[in-house]
């Protein structure tokens, strides 16, 4: 097992600050960057060195379309698990692994784990890799990390293919039929996650915007943020669709996902830089 200390002196941390930092033309909010730096910091601290000695990294920031074009995806990190350790056992020695972190505001504890348990995420990265084991690492900016380890079950491919298609297709007859507004799930959805759906008052007074989906979005794939958007309220997700046609991910980002974005892209410099002097044989 490699100490931290050890191989830490092989990286570029500076690139790394900068990585979290972003171009300073996609910064839309100025926040105080250095808990986002800590953030970074911390996941090195905790997990570098075992990464470095189990797995074997492959891809970064790693997109895919899966089930045909009905799914599609971008995992943090992707490779070879090379070595056992702890709850790794030997027998996952050789399987793909698929990871992806988890910034959060939220406790990081039971709560934490059985959502991402419960969610389709996870099923969905392990069926397109048919990874033997899938990785959540949590953190956030209170010194908390956490780590959940997946096992998928053998139908995992079957049974998410059916839940994406089956939304896949509802929401494609909701845009074929030019229907508008969406089936609006109210009031169950209009408070979910403790906030306030930012249309609201559009849907109270029925002043909702009176434009249809484009049909050419009929052939875009569902991400597995738009499938649950899509679940909790169908209004939401035209709503989404029409406030964010045409912007890049950055625009379309809020602040919290922002500081997000900033600790995936120092995570994602880490990990890249992990994989090279991995494939340099310096590690
Ligand atoms: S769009 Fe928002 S406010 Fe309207 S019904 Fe859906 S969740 Fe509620």
């Amino acid at each position: 097992m490699y100490q931290l200390e050890d191989i830490i002196e092989n990286f570029d941390l500076d690139k790394v600050r900068k990585a979290v930092i972003g171009e300073p033309s996609a910064a839309l909010f100025t926040f105080d960057i250095t808990p986002c730096q800590q953030m970074v910091w911390r996941c090195i601290e905790k997990w570098l060195a075992r990464d470095a000695w189990v797995f074997k990294i492959e891809a970064t920031e790693e997109h895919f379309t899966h089930f045909n074009g009905v799914a599609h995806g971008i995992t943090d990190l992707r490779g070879t698990i090379v070595r056992p350790f702890k709850t790794i056992e030997q027998a996952y020695v050789g399987k793909t692994f698929v990871l992806d972190w988890k910034t959060s505001r939220a406790t990081l504890d039971k709560t934490w784990e059985d959502r991402l348990f419960d969610s389709w995420q996870w099923k969905l990265y392990a069926s397109y890799y048919g990874a033997g084991l899938v990785f959540y690492r949590g953190v956030n900016d209170r010194d908390d990390t956490r780590e959940l380890i997946l096992e998928p079950p053998p139908d995992v491919s079957a049974e998410t293919e059916k839940q994406f298609r089956q939304i896949l297709e509802y929401r494609n007859t909701l845009i074929n039929n030019r229907e508008m507004p969406w089936p609006r799930n109210m009031p169950s959805a209009c408070g979910a996650y403790g906030r306030e759906c930012k249309y609201q008052e559009d849907c109270r007074t029925e002043g909702y915007v009176r434009d249809y989906v484009p049909v050419s979005s009929v052939n875009a794939p569902l991400s597995y943020s738009s499938m649950s958007r899509m679940m909790l309220c169908p209004e939401k997700h035209r709503r989404y669709i029409l406030e964010h046609q045409g912007t890049g991910p950055e625009l379309a980002d809020t602040e919290e996902t922002a500081r997000g974005r900033a600790v995936h892209r120092g995570l994602e410099e880490v990990y890249k830089q992990l994989a090279l002097l991995q494939n340099e044989g310096v590690l």
